[in-house]
């Protein structure tokens, strides 16, 4: 398969590196990814300033393009530009850290591959739950196997994937559980400090709050042992609320 792979914490993240060595082995790999780290970017699009582009080797082996700009600029890129052909799948990923719950608004690895389902090219957003050194190694076998079993041909325009993996090794993940994006969210705070001029800013922080016990939610599925693999798509419509107004807003 021809996949194109992007990311969130930039071209030379070691989770990046770690997918890419493990799909190259069977698959022809094109990288397009940020040049700094781009997390928590969400869908962002660079349209009022240049995009600069470097090519740059991964590990000395890989051809890739280093994009000053976000995720989705990565893959609209990435598919206008750079591939010669057509893209089998793209692959946003391998992230540091969970993209559960409302993580998955803010995230810029997950916007990748909502660019990618976006743009009609079957996606899959690919985290490891840990942010302390995780095991991309399990989180790459996982990606393989996905590549090679998932039904693909099950998922619809404009849907993708999202998919968090334990920070386990791989023989002690329990299975694969298909799950909803639960309302796991934060309650921010923020921390005032001074600068070295003494001007004030700020830090932002948050307290996870996991309080959805819905047995089908995303963090529990990952709590419990299991990859997590969460359909997702790109419109936001409330389909509950908007039948209900269309039923009683009569003016
Ligand atoms: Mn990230």
């Amino acid at each position: 398969m021809r996949i194109l792979v992007t990311n969130d914490d930039g071209i030379t993240a070691p989770g990046l590196r770690e997918l890419v060595n493990t799909l190259s082995e069977k698959h022809e790999v094109l990288v397009v990814a940020p040049s700094q780290e781009a997390s928590a970017t969400g869908h962002a699009i660079t349209i009022r300033l240049p995009i600069w582009v470097k090519e740059m080797k991964i590990d000395d082996k890989f051809l890739g393009y280093s994009v000053m700009g976000t995720p989705a600029d990565c893959v609209k890129l990435g598919l206008d530009v750079f591939s010669k052909g057509k893209v089998d799948l793209i692959l946003s990923g391998i992230n540091r850290g969970p993209n559960l719950g409302t993580d998955i608004i803010y995230s810029g690895t997950v916007s990748g591959a909502l660019e990618g389902a976006l743009q009609g090219v079957p996606s899959m957003a690919i985290s490891m739950c840990d942010f302390d050194d995780p095991k991309y190694e399990t989180g790459a076998k996982v990606a393989e196997k996905l590549v090679d079993e998932f039904p693909w041909e099950l998922l619809p325009e404009f849907c993708a994937i999202n998919v968090n993996v334990p920070d386990l090794p791989y023989e002690e993940i329990k299975g694969f559980r298909v799950t909803r994006q639960s309302r796991r969210r934060y309650r921010d705070y923020f921390e005032a400090r001074r600068d070295p001029y003494g001007n004030t800013y700020y830090w932002m922080l948050g307290d996870v709050i996991e309080d959805d016990t819905s047995p089908d939610s995303d963090y529990l599925a990952v709590k419990e042992g299991y990859v997590s693999i969460t359909p997702i798509t790109i419109f936001l419509t409330a389909e509950d609320v908007y039948k209900e107004l269309k039923r009683r807003m009569k003016w």
